[in-house]
């Protein structure tokens, strides 16, 4: 791993926490890291509860970061958010592209290239959000739909590309099941060309890309020692700090 490149361990809540639970689960991460977190590490909360997780962070070291943004800064969007408003939250990252928008929502590439733009232009980070299918990767596509997701999600404009990219199988996401080292290593490796092509040599050099999908603390390690991955993207053990807390150790 470059030593340009500080791990990250992102925790994505999804919507989960009411907010005793929240307030809780954000203590809980911040007294187990007592000031000094082991890696970069980041908690993405529901909108609702932003405010009351970005208070018990303060000065802990974790960062804060919304789940999604609307493309527009600002009006008739009824139930949306801007990235603006996530920024005005306390907010630092914010998660784009994730498989279960994409499914869910029919996000494609250009919306969230969109909505990449958006958060760089209110100086958040986006975590873009990229992986194939099952019977994507059994057809044998998985490096072309991962190539074709990391090209058209990234805005044109080259001032608004903060980002970081999280590769995330959608098989495995919430699954229990990981793809095996070699599929892992050729995938980040795949990503890392196609940013090269994308922003260039030294830019994608800096660029993170995390790997997601039934991270726990029984396999982070051999996923965070393998080559191009810088991090990653946790759903469910993000709930429960001592797992969050230990995956983030793994990074050492
Ligand atoms: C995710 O949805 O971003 C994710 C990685 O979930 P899980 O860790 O639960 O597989």
């Amino acid at each position: 791993m470059s030593i340009e490149r500080i791990p990250l361990i992102a925790g994505n809540w999804k919507m989960n926490g009411l907010r005793a639970d929240a307030i809780a689960l954000a203590k809980a991460v911040v007294d187990r890291v007592a000031g000094a977190p082991p890696c970069e590490m980041l908690m993405c909360p529901p909108a609702t509860v932003l405010t009351e997780v970005g208070r018990v962070l303060a000065g802990s070291g974790i960062a804060l970061g919304g789940q999604d943004c609307h493309a527009a800064d600002g009006g008739a969007h009824t139930g949306d958010i801007s990235a603006r408003m996530l920024a005005d939250a306390g907010c630092r990252y914010v998660i784009l592209g994730h498989s279960e928008r994409r499914a869910g929502y029919r996000e494609g590439d250009e919306l969230v290239a969109s909505k990449v733009a958006a958060a760089g232009h209110a100086g958040l980070t986006a975590i873009v959000c990229v992986g194939e299918t099952e019977a994507e990767r059994g057809g044998g596509n998985a490096l072309a739909v991962v190539g074709a997701q990391i090209e058209g999600s990234l805005p044109a404009d080259p001032s608004a590309r903060n980002i970081v990219i999280a590769y995330e199988p959608v098989w495995a996401i919430g699954s229990g099941r990981t793809p095996s080292p070699d599929q892992v290593r050729q995938v980040h490796g795949h990503i890392r060309g196609r940013l090269t092509a994308v922003l260039g040599p030294a830019e994608s050099a800096r660029t993170r890309i995390l790997y997601g999908g039934s991270v726990k603390p029984a396999n982070a390690a051999a996923m965070l020692a393998l080559g191009d991955v810088d991090g990653a993207l946790v759903g469910g053990a993000s709930l429960d700090a001592e797992d969050f807390c230990a995956i983030a150790r793994s990074c050492r």
